[in-house]
């Protein structure tokens, strides 16, 4: 193996290497943004392509622009949230998701999904899932750790998950389903098209819940398109 010290040694090489190459979206694939303003962005990409979406970076406002569902990946809540706004971005996201827009939000992008926190100290949020979320929410001796869960309507069999400085959800709206818990904590809530789990499912390669959530999106884009025939919007 090549190491640091060796001449033949290429920064990032095997990273690179040790993944198969990206695969091509299908044709009637739904185009998913993945927020690209801090965190783990080209792991959520990746996760994406291979559970079947086109994936791309949403960086600016013109780029939600034909969106079919949103990923908002882990990192810092409270630096995302500032770079929401500083880019402009907090509005339209706002308004694309009240409107029905699917999301997935994991770990930090869970906290930015939800409607309020468990914390004294304001931070801006993008809101929309009826919960509230408590920030770092396992305490110093668990800041990071993994285990395996329990999701109701998974097949397959347990997920293995990584938490990172996890939040759970403390309180819930009669309209979130709850699909995971770790010590009768919920790590892992629906409600409607929004998706959000406390852990980080694009640093596994089990690709289930990135499925389940491209799944999501797609009975999303066929309502619309529904609604949009019986509307007759649609030509032919
Ligand atoms: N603790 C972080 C926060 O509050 C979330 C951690 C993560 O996304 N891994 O934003």
């Amino acid at each position: 193996m090549t190491s640091r010290a060796s001449p033949e040694w290429v920064p990032g090489e095997r990273l690179t290497r040790q993944r198969p190459p990206e695969p091509e979206p299908p044709e009637d694939a739904p185009t998913i943004g993945v927020l690209a303003l801090q965190g783990n962005v080209l792991e959520h990409l990746r996760a994406l392509r291979e559970a079947g979406a086109r994936a791309v970076r949403v960086r600016r406002p013109a780029d939600v622009e034909g969106l079919d569902g949103l990923v908002i990946p882990g990192g810092e809540s409270t630096t995302i949230g500032r770079l929401l706004d500083l880019a402009g971005l907090s509005e339209p996201l706002q308004g694309l998701v009240a409107a029905g827009l699917p999301a997935f939000g994991t770990c930090a992008g869970m906290i930015l999904l939800s409607d309020s926190l468990d914390q004294e100290r304001p931070q801006p949020l993008l809101g929309g899932l009826h919960v509230v979320t408590r920030r770092n929410a396992f305490g110093r001796q668990l800041e990071s750790f993994e285990t395996d869960l329990d999701v109701t309507g998974l097949d397959g069999g347990p997920l293995h998950a990584v938490f990172i400085r996890a939040p759970w959800v403390q309180r819930a709206g009669d309209d979130v389903e709850v699909l995971a818990e770790v010590d009768g904590h919920p790590v892992l809530v629906r409600q409607g098209y929004l998706l959000a789990a406390a852990f980080h499912p694009e640093l596994t390669d089990d690709r289930r819940l990135h499925r389940a959530f491209v799944t999501l999106v797609r009975q999303a884009r066929d309502a619309r398109r529904v609604a949009a025939d019986a509307a007759g919007e649609r030509p032919g």
